[in-house]
């Protein structure tokens, strides 16, 4: 017992004393220079011109406008185009991609996928988004048991290519899960998907788990839709109260007013997808700094899940009356005050690569008469803030992380096929895309 307890003092010493030897590694001292003609300002939401940026290994060390570059030293050209922060997507889910046909989409994913395979497709579907412009995103369960936190890890360690995870783990519910229909003997298929709480001590219990197994946000439901359960407000204010005692946001998924209304009083920091949302409710957001993600699909995003899915009656009617729905919903939002963050939520299958699809967000925001800067805004430096990580990631300045992109067209004036027409993509002061 006492050679243990030497053994684990031993243990501490070296988790808190010693240095990383990651950092050795990156002692390369790699200087580059981007010259950029148009740099987006995330913090503040202006385009600037002519500014150059200097990046040593991983990180940025200098911004400046016009600034002289030395000589033999690497020089990317990006005058032709915009230069952005790497885009943040907020809510994903890598490790799920659901076909709409199916009635039965998580006992396809947790019974005939299994873990194994379901990482590699994710690992697969990571690198899309990546491609696309996002160096950063935030999955939000739907991911297995932890299997999220596996594919950071092997991002991070370079095993395989993606964006910067954040992830949430399991999403923590209560009895029931997402999952409608289910017979009580088959329980156990929900029980790795979810983190299934029944009080007050197991929804405690619950983010104590989550931050041993390397959770880094935590997701609740505070309604179950499609299911009609949900958490309670003591569950919910239990779980916030332990989650901010680890440092961790909790962010809610809440489709009704109530459960907006419910979570937001119980102290969560952010709400996904509000679709029912009042302007009472926007109101309290405002005022306590919680944010929105509205994970809203584009007009033909929404047409072609329509005719996935046989929709029998008029498409067009069924797009348009969403969209207005989601529109009224995005400019109520914004008009209360409240921080609007970029979300895809995208895991349907759309028969293209899952991070172009997931980019949609940022057009259908355009769609419903958000300005392009703003929407832009809130996808790097409003999402990097969300997460306390405005010093690092979400912006082009002094300190952060090199994670940079650029896009060739009008970001103002041409706003979707600009988006679309991703050039150049660092992350971590790697180049992974650098068009002609
Ligand atoms: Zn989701």
């Amino acid at each position: 017992m006492k050679r243990q307890l030497k053994y684990v003092c031993i243990l501490c010493y070296f988790i808190f004393f010693t240095k990383p030897t990651v950092a050795q590694s990156i002692e390369k001292n790699e200087i580059t220079f981007i010259k950029t003609g148009k740099l987006f300002d995330s913090e503040n939401g202006k385009i600037l011109t002519n500014y150059v940026i200097k990046i040593e290994n991983n990180k940025i060390t200098e911004v400046g406008k016009n600034s002289s570059i030395p000589e033999n030293v690497k020089v990317i050209d990006l005058t032709e185009y915009t230069v952005l922060p790497g885009l943040i997507d907020g809510h994903t889910h890598l490790m799920s991609l659901d076909d709409f046909k199916d009635k039965h989409p998580m006992a396809e994913k947790v019974l005939f996928e299994g873990d194994a395979l379901r990482v590699l497709r994710g690992a697969n579907r990571a690198k899309t988004w990546l491609e696309a412009g996002f160096t950063t995103v935030r999955d939000l369960g739907d991911s297995g048991p932890f299997l999220d936190v596996a594919l950071k890890k092997a991002i991070n360690e370079g095993t395989t290519i993606g964006p910067r995870m954040f992830v949430s783990g399991p999403i923590i519910i209560s009895e029931g899960g997402q999952v409608p229909g289910l017979l009580k003997s088959q329980r156990h298929v929900i029980e790795d998907e979810y983190t299934i709480v029944k009080n007050v001590d197991d929804a405690i219990n619950a983010v104590r788990i989550h931050v041993n197994y390397g959770a880094d946000i935590i997701k609740i439901c505070a309604n179950n839709s499609p299911n009609n359960t949900s958490l309670t407000m003591d569950e919910m204010k239990a779980i916030v109260k332990m989650a901010h005692r680890y440092n961790k946001k909790v962010t809610a998924h809440a489709t009704t007013d109530l459960a907006v209304w419910e979570a937001v009083t119980a102290g969560v920091d952010g709400i996904e997808h509000g679709y029912q949302i009042s302007d009472t409710t926007l109101t309290l957001m405002a005022k306590k700094g919680v944010a929105l993600v509205p994970t809203d699909l584009t007009k033909p995003l929404l047409k072609k899940v329509l005719d996935i899915m046989d929709y029998k009656e008029d498409t067009d009617i069924a797009t348009k009356g969403y969209k207005d729905r989601y529109q009224d919903r995005l400019q109520r939002a914004i008009k209360a005050g409240v921080t609007i963050l970029t979300g895809s939520d995208n895991y349907i299958d759309l028969k293209m690569p899952q991070g172009e699809a997931a980019k949609n967000v940022l057009i259908a925001y355009e769609e419903e008469g958000m300005q392009p800067l703003d929407i832009l805004r809130s996808s790097t430096y409003l999402s990097a803030k969300f997460m306390g990580k405005e010093d690092e990631l979400g912006s082009i300045k002094e300190g952060a992380f090199a994670d940079i992109i650029a896009v060739k067209g009008d970001i103002v004036y041409d706003f979707s096929s600009t988006m679309f027409n991703v050039v150049f993509v660092m992350k971590n002061g790697e180049i992974y895309i650098e068009k002609e």
